[in-house]
């Protein structure tokens, strides 16, 4: 979706409702595709005194997979986002949304960037996931596979340190 920048500005109507599915696919976080299905974008281009101002809310509904045992997981995501509009190109202000070279403020563009920056790098099943066996692979949150532990007492020095985190 695209609002004319400058048509909004002169037109009388202060208000533009936004409300549509946006189908990102193809939208990469950390190297994965997590929007299998559109998210829903829903907000409003205002005007005050000459300045635009966009208020949005991203609803995404994810799936990813638990990053230490790879279980298949599926939530919504929320993203809030909010800022000032401008055609200023030299504009101070980095939060601001700066319209493109057509004039036009590219909300998808915005939903994705939102997306990029406020998902997480890795995401998790549970909290205390204790993800597969490097061994032989079993998820270890289903109990323990009967694998040795290590007996070489660098590795256990090295364990005892991971597991005082
Ligand atoms: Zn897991
Ligand atoms: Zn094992």
């Amino acid at each position: 979706m695209k609002i004319q920048y400058h048509k909004f500005l002169n037109d009388p109507e202060p208000f533009v409702p936004i409300s549509y599915d946006l189908p990102l696919p193809e939208l990469e976080i950390n190297g994965e595709h997590m929007f299998k299905e559109p998210v829903h974008v829903e907000g409003k281009l205002t005007k005050e005194t000459g300045i635009a101002r966009i208020d949005l809310t991203i609803t995404a509904p994810v799936s990813t997979i638990c990053a230490r045992c790879a279980k298949p997981l599926s939530f919504t995501h929320e993203s809030q986002f909010s800022a000032d509009v401008t055609d200023d190109m030299q504009t101070m202000d980095i939060e601001a949304v700066v319209v493109d070279e057509s004039g036009e403020i590219d909300i998808d563009e915005i939903v994705s960037i939102c997306l990029v920056l406020d998902m997480d790098m890795v995401y998790y099943c549970k909290d205390d996931c204790k993800g597969l066996c490097p061994k032989c692979g079993k998820d270890l949150n289903e109990g323990p596979c009967g694998c040795k532990e290590d007996p070489d007492p660098r590795f256990s020095a090295l364990r005892a340190l991971l597991d005082k985190e």
